[in-house]
C-alpha cells in the first residue's frame, strides 16, 4: 500500500461515496493524497459478479482521485471487531501511514457500519504499538473522523462540498448497477436509484443549509475541537 495523508475505511464499497466522497475529492483538490480501504466486498447487499463490483469500485476510485483502493474481504454482514481483524487492519494502517483516518459513524442500523467504527478505532490504536506482532513500522494516525451522514445526530463539523457535489454523484453513479432501477423492485436492501440520489441530495443540502452553503458533508469526532482565532470562525450564529 502506498502512504497517504488520508485513509478512508468503510464496511462496504459505496459507503465512502455516499458519506464522505465530496470531502475526499476536495482534499485531493487541495493536494493531499487519499486512499480507500473497503473492509468487505459488499457481497451481501449488492448485485452482479465480483468482477463487476470490482470494476465499479475502481471507477469510483478514479472519480475521487484516490491513490489506491483495496478491499479486505472480512465478510459482508458478518463483520466483527475480532483480534484477527484488528491485527490485519493494523497492518494495513501501518502500510498506508495516514495522518487522518475516516471511519463510519459509531451508531447506525447496519451492524457492519458501527462494527467498522469500533474495529477501525482499535486497529488505529494497535498500529502504533511497538511490539504488535504484525509487519511494518509502528504508526498511529493523529486524527480519526467519523463520517456521520447516515445518522441524525448533530455533527462536530461540516465540510462545504458545493463545488464537488457533482463529482460525488458521479462517484456514486459508478455503483448504479447495485441499485434497483425501478420502483417495483424497491426493498430495504435495494433502494431505487432515483430515490437514493434524492436522499443523498437532500441530506447534503440539509447539512449545507446548517452552514450557509449549498451542499455539505457531516463529520463527528470524540474529542474537543480546537480553535485559534474566534474572530474568523465561519457559520453565522442563530
Ligand atoms: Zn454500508
Amino acid at each position: 500500500m502506498e502512504s497517504v495523508d488520508i485513509l478512508s475505511i468503510a464496511a462496504h464499497p459505496d459507503d465512502i461515496e455516499l458519506t464522505c466522497a465530496g470531502t475526499m475529492i476536495k482534499m485531493v483538490d487541495k493536494g493531499y493524497t487519499v486512499g480507500i480501504l473497503d473492509l468487505t466486498e459488499g457481497e451481501m447487499g449488492t448485485r452482479g459478479t465480483p468482477e463487476l463490483r470490482a470494476k465499479e469500485a475502481e471507477g469510483a476510485r478514479i472519480v475521487i482521485g484516490a491513490k489506491f483502493r483495496e478491499h479486505m474481504n472480512l465478510g459482508d454482514s458478518r463483520l466483527t471487531a475480532s483480534i484477527e481483524n484488528r491485527m490485519a487492519l493494523a497492518e494495513k494502517i501501518r502500510s498506508a501511514r495516514p495522518r487522518t483516518v475516516i471511519l463510519p459513524y459509531w451508531k447506525g442500523r447496519h451492524p457492519d457500519h458501527y462494527t467498522a467504527a469500533t474495529l477501525g478505532y482499535e486497529a488505529c490504536y494497535a498500529a502504533g504499538l511497538k511490539h504488535l506482532p504484525v509487519s511494518g513500522e509502528p504508526h498511529r494516525p493523529k486524527k480519526i473522523l467519523y463520517a456521520s451522514m447516515y445518522h441524525d445526530d448533530r455533527p462536530s463539523f461540516l465540510v462545504d462540498i458545493s463545488p464537488y457535489f457533482d463529482r460525488k454523484l458521479a462517484a456514486i453513479n459508478c455503483f448504479a448497477s447495485q441499485f434497483a432501477g425501478d420502483l417495483r423492485d424497491v426493498t430495504e436492501l435495494y433502494p431505487a436509484w432515483g430515490r437514493l440520489i434524492d436522499r443523498i441530495t437532500t441530506q447534503c443540502k440539509y447539512f449545507g443549509h446548517l452552514m450557509g452553503v449549498e451542499y455539505a458533508e457531516p463529520f463527528t469526532v470524540k474529542e474537543a475541537m480546537a480553535v485559534d482565532d474566534i474572530v474568523t470562525l465561519p457559520v453565522v450564529s442563530v
